[in-house]
């Protein structure tokens, strides 16, 4: 291909375009576009102040949902480059991947899935593409990016057959069990690698996750031997990071590698064999995978299910259901610069859901004390 993409890569000549209609642009290409309007959105700056395991005022030091964006991106980008895929998009759908999250991580969105259970429910991932499809207001002919097919397309991960078929184009593979492009694959595995990763690395830090869990993973025990015999004077912070560093680049070239030599054996003529395939391309090897869970293991059983983080994401799923509740309840509190509350039950629901949703830890914060001290003077 002339421009060094594999013939099975997005390309500008086989994307399905915009909803809205727009000029080319005259010194970028279309993928680095929608990447650039992500970085320019409001959604994307707020990502500095969102946990994604430690809530943010926790330390300075840990990962938020913006680092870890950013370290997605730039794995996804490395095996992009080396299987010949379309790095701009790979990194458009790294960078807005998580832009739907709520405030507290996984824990704030359990409280509003649970505060919307009557009123259809709030995924993260659904509400990702919610933000660049409609919540984002910049532009002046269209609400939300106007983001190319192709990049919605691998912000929507997972999709249950009702919203698929609500969704229509793009929930269509989901009805039709067809896969995304290949950048799409590799954006969703660098997620994981990335948060494996890091997680290990901030849950060392915090003394949370004991060393000797860690060792109990072939791969893990592996890596950390050569590291010691190779360097045995090493000071404990540089084994860390190095061991951790090591790890991870296993993880990609074993994914390089089985990824390539899939799509060697199967030969996909463009990108429609890419999207027919029975199962995705982009994988780790059978063993690798079974080294991936196991550490994902350790981090469920010591990390994520710490008592000192359980009690954060209880603390968190309290503000959060008190904020939705509070709206719901009392209109009054609804803040003014915002647009009217809507009275329709379930389009109230979803405009508070969007707010909460959209909030950074500290302003959740922030509006829940207000909340309180209003409540405490009426
Ligand atoms: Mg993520």
């Amino acid at each position: 291909m002339p421009d060094g993409l594999a013939p099975y890569a997005v390309a500008e000549r086989n994307s399905r375009g915009r909803v809205h209609a727009e000029p080319a642009p005259s010194w970028r290409n279309e993928f680095q576009r929608d990447r650039d309007r992500i970085i320019h959105s409001s959604a994307f700056r707020r990502l500095e102040y969102k946990t994604q395991v430690f809530v943010n005022h926790e330390g300075d030091m840990f990962r938020t949902r913006l680092t870890h964006s950013l370290e997605v991106a730039q794995i996804a980008r490395s095996v992009a480059r080396a299987l010949q895929l379309n790095e701009d998009l790979t990194e458009a759908i790294a960078l807005a991947h998580d832009l739907g999250h709520t405030p507290f991580g996984h824990a704030g969105q359990h409280a509003l899935n649970a505060c919307m259970r009557e009123f259809g429910g709030f995924e993260h991932n659904l509400h990702s593409l919610r933000v660049v499809d409609l919540l984002e207001q910049r532009y002046p002919g269209f609400s939300g990016l106007n983001l190319l097919f192709e990049t919605r397309e691998g912000i929507l991960k997972h999709c249950n057959r009702d919203n698929a078929m609500r969704l229509g184009e793009l929930g269509r593979r989901f009805l039709e069990r067809r896969q995304p492009s290949l950048e799409a694959q590799l954006a969703n595995v660098a997620d994981e690698i990335a948060y494996n990763h890091h997680d290990i690395d901030d849950g060392l830090r915090a003394s949370l996750i004991p060393l000797s869990k860690l060792r109990e993973v072939d791969l893990f025990r592996d890596v950390e031997r050569t590291v010691r015999e190779r360097w045995p004077d090493l000071d404990a912070k540089r084994t860390r990071y190095t061991v951790i560093r090591e790890m991870l680049n296993r993880f990609v070239l074993d994914l390089i590698e089985t990824s390539r030599a899939r799509l060697a054996a199967a030969q996909p003529a463009d990108i429609e064999g890419i999207r027919a395939a029975p199962a995705p391309f982009v994988d780790f090897s059978a063993p690798m995978r079974e080294q991936h869970l196991a550490l994902k293991r350790v981090l469920r059983l010591e990390l994520y299910e710490h008592a000192q983080v359980h009690d954060m994401a209880q603390r968190s799923q309290r503000i959060v259901t008190a904020l939705f509740t509070a709206f719901m309840q009392k209109p009054t509190l609804w803040p003014g610069q915002l647009a009217p509350l809507l009275a329709d039950p379930q389009q109230r629901a979803q405009q508070i859901a969007d707010y909460v949703a959209g909030m950074t830890d500290r302003y959740a914060m922030a509006e829940h004390d207000r909340i309180r001290r209003a409540g405490n003077k009426g």
